[in-house]
């Protein structure tokens, strides 16, 4: 014969596995080791925002200091051609040749000061470098685990989505009040309300039942269903399940 509550537990029991099977994909490794991963890509991302925050100033004075040393040389270029084609007085000459050389000298001081700055630049740059390697192999172990990640994800959703449906057909064959009563009871109570006494002991909590709560169970009417006082889940007997 069929017992009344079967149908019950066994929604009850796919509870259990549809849980357990949420629980495992919400942990699954490779989700664990991404969410490491992302720390491990924003703290690359930081070191790059703060070598930068040291770089780009230095880049932007080279630059500078490069336009400025490239204007005097075109001004010494200049100050040398009109030189060699003047016919002038030997004063205008003269002046003419302070005049190169002082532009020399000042772009060889800008050259030092160029040199100084490249030299601060090196090992910024070096460390850019080994940043940018490192946060190229966090991004590529990224994308490894998404497709690991992808697959079990998936084979996990394959599961639960075959004991919903499964749950789905089963509870349409409980009367509405006791499906209505298991479904409230279940939102309070992590996804499962109801469960087995076994060895007079709660099959959600796991805690033993009194000797009077038990003696009071075996009096219950088979149809009546006892309830557990330590998590109020409903306790379906022996008697009550196939
Ligand atoms: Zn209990």
């Amino acid at each position: 014969m069929t017992h009344p509550f079967d149908a019950l537990i066994t929604v009850a029991d796919l509870d259990v596995e549809i849980a357990a099977l949420e629980r495992s994909r919400a942990t699954l490794p490779a989700r664990k080791a991404l969410e490491e991963l992302a720390e491990v890509a924003s703290a690359q991302e930081r070191t790059q925002q703060i070598l930068d925050a040291e770089r780009l100033p230095l880049l932007a004075t080279l630059k500078s200091l490069e336009e400025e040393a490239a204007r005097l040389a075109t001004r010494e270029r200049d100050v040398r051609s009109k030189l060699s084609a003047s016919t002038g007085a030997g004063r205008d000459l003269a002046a003419m040749d302070a005049e190169a050389q002082r532009l020399v000298a000042m772009r060889v001081e800008l050259e030092d000061q160029e040199l100084t700055i490249m030299e601060s630049l090196e090992p910024l740059e070096a460390k850019g470098i080994a940043n940018s390697a490192a946060a190229a192999n966090t991004l590529s172990a990224r994308n490894e685990l998404l497709v690991v990640l992808g697959a079990e994800d998936e084979a996990l959703n394959a599961q639960i989505e075959e004991r919903r449906s499964k749950r789905g057909e089963i509870a349409t064959t409980l009367d509405a009040p006791l499906l209505t009563r298991y479904e409230t009871l279940s939102s309070r109570l992590g996804g499962v309300g109801a469960t087995r006494l076994s060895n007079g002991q709660c099959g959600g909590c796991h805690l033993s039942l009194s000797s009077v709560e038990l003696d009071q169970m075996r009096k219950m009417a088979i149809e009546e269903i006892a309830i557990c006082e330590q998590c109020s889940r409903m306790l379906l007997r022996t008697e009550q399940l196939g």
